[in-house]
């Protein structure tokens, strides 16, 4: 995680039990957060703001976190009780993701010692319903996170939170930058941009692949030397690619393109980009293996002009880079029916994340024979198995739609002839419904892929931007999900100030 990310903690009270049960509540809320902050279950450092006695206070504390650039959100929670009229206006001006932690300092009763003094100091399970209330009344997108705040489970819930969270603020300034226009005539990877700003906060910007190449050319022998040197640590290469064989100079050509490439988008400031098979004049292949190593270092990126993609796959990158198993862009390529084990080939013509295998990649020099893309140097790899989720976001005209699938990646059988990095995975709960849903959603055939996160990160994610999320999970059948799709439908219809 980025490590001047901060997440706010506010302590809500009140004066009327007198300045020692807030001096108490004070106590208690330093001693939770320095729990928290040293349990070693956060991604990102929590920061007392101090107890919100009135609307005043809790005005200027919500100013201030939604000014500061290292406030990514802020935590409430209502140790005693807290007049609930007082968080309006502060609320109301708050954009930032927020979390109410429903929690008690103390775990258990103390049957033997409880007294009125302990009651009204210790009723969070008061407080916290009344300030909840506040948040519905507004419509306020919020977590509820709920448990003691010792339990690692309670910790999690909020770590997941805080991982969206600096992805969501990290897309608040993320820039894309797209050498080339969606594909042709291809309606699920477009979408209104505009409205993408305005929603999901991230800036799509056009470079013909022109202003590229000279970043390219301008790349040294010493530079292309070096990085040589670095993949010949990192990677198995084909008998035809080794340096003095006849297709290493295919090899050497993508070094350069992944050097200018990374030069060039650092100097737009841009942490995801797209690429498009027919956009390539002046270059000498396709970008694979320079989409590859960028994406594993961080960059979205989409394959066809499909920003959406390279957007999300940036996003999902900045949730789980820290965790293990890896993200990529994939694409659903190939099906392969075997009853209750029917699978989808992952694969695309070269842009696969390493990050997702734990095998050594090869590099291989293929010709490649759609549009300009030419002989293209490549990782070549298959996926480590285990359970994940396959998201993408879709424009439906009135809305963006999330949706988002667990899937099982398993062993496909050796692919020999097939010289491309490819995942296998079986859809959830079956092929059947599986896929099934996620075409009656409209899902791309793109998708942003991560091993270590779950359901819980699309949905914090999706209530934070305030759009729709259709989850397909291993409990989806198609008849809750086509009522689930017909209520959204409605709701997304009525509910305008949502849109
Ligand atoms: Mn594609």
């Amino acid at each position: 995680m980025k490590n001047n990310n901060e997440v706010w903690f506010v302590t809500g009270a009140q004066l009327l039990y007198g300045g020692d049960a807030v001096t108490a509540v004070d106590a208690h809320s330093h001693e939770i957060i320095r729990g928290l902050n040293e349990a070693g279950t956060l991604p990102v450092k929590i920061v007392y703001k101090g107890t919100a006695n009135s609307a005043a206070e809790v005005s200027a504390l919500f100013a201030e976190a939604g000014t500061s650039p290292a406030c990514i959100g802020v935590i409430t929670w209502m140790h005693t009780f807290s007049p609930a009229k007082m968080w309006i206006h502060g609320l109301k001006s708050f954009n930032k993701p927020l979390l109410h932690l429903h929690t008690q300092f103390n775990k258990g009763i103390p049957w033997e010692d409880i007294d009125m003094d302990f009651m009204n100091l210790n009723q969070s399970a008061h407080g916290d319903r009344e300030f909840g209330h506040i948040t519905s009344r507004l419509r306020k997108p919020r977590k509820v996170v709920t448990g003691y705040w010792q339990d690692k489970s309670t910790q999690e819930r909020i770590a997941v939170w805080m991982r969206v969270a600096a992805a969501w603020a990290d897309a608040q300034n993320m820039r894309i930058i797209r050498f080339g226009d969606n594909m042709n005539n291809v309606a699920v990877t477009d979408g209104d941009k505009v409205e993408a700003e305005i929603r999901l906060g991230y800036h799509v910007d056009n470079a013909p692949i022109a202003s590229l190449v000279p970043w390219v050319e301008d790349v040294t022998e010493a530079e292309i030397d070096e990085l040589i040197g670095e993949y010949e640590k990192l990677y198995d290469f084909a008998d035809d690619c080794k340096p003095g064989a006849p297709k290493h100079s295919f090899v050497r050509d993508a070094a350069a393109q992944e050097i200018g490439l990374r030069q060039f988008l650092q100097n737009k400031k841009a942490t995801a980009f797209t690429t498009s098979f027919d956009e390539l004049a002046g270059m000498k292949q396709l970008m694979g293996l320079a989409s590859q190593r960028l994406m594993a270092e961080g960059y979205g990126f989409g394959a066809e002009g499909d920003w959406k993609t390279a957007a999300l796959v940036r996003s999902l990158w900045v949730m789980g880079h820290d965790l293990p198993g890896g993200q990529s862009f994939l694409e659903d390529y190939t099906i392969n029916f075997d009853g209750e084990n029917s699978s989808i080939l992952q694969a695309h013509m070269l842009e696969i994340s390493p990050d997702i295998t734990k095998a050594k990649p090869r590099i291989e020099v293929h010709f490649l024979g759609i549009g300009d893309a030419g002989t293209c140097a490549r990782l070549v790899f298959q996926a480590h198995g285990g359970q994940g989720i396959a998201a993408t976001i879709v424009d439906m005209g009135n809305r963006f739609r999330m949706i988002a699938a667990e899937v099982e990646v398993i062993e496909p059988q050796p692919l020999p002839k097939l010289p491309v990095a490819c995942a296998l995975w079986k859809p959830l709960p079956n092929f059947e419904i599986g896929a099934a849903a996620w075409i009656l959603a409209g899902g791309t055939h793109h998708s942003a892929f991560s091993f270590p996160l779950t359901m819980e990160y699309m949905e914090d994610y999706a209530e934070i931007a305030g759009i729709e999320l259709l989850p397909v999970t291993k409990d989806s059948t198609l008849h809750r999900f086509k009522f689930e799709m017909k209520v959204n439908e409605l709701y997304y219809m009525l509910n305008k100030s949502l849109q």
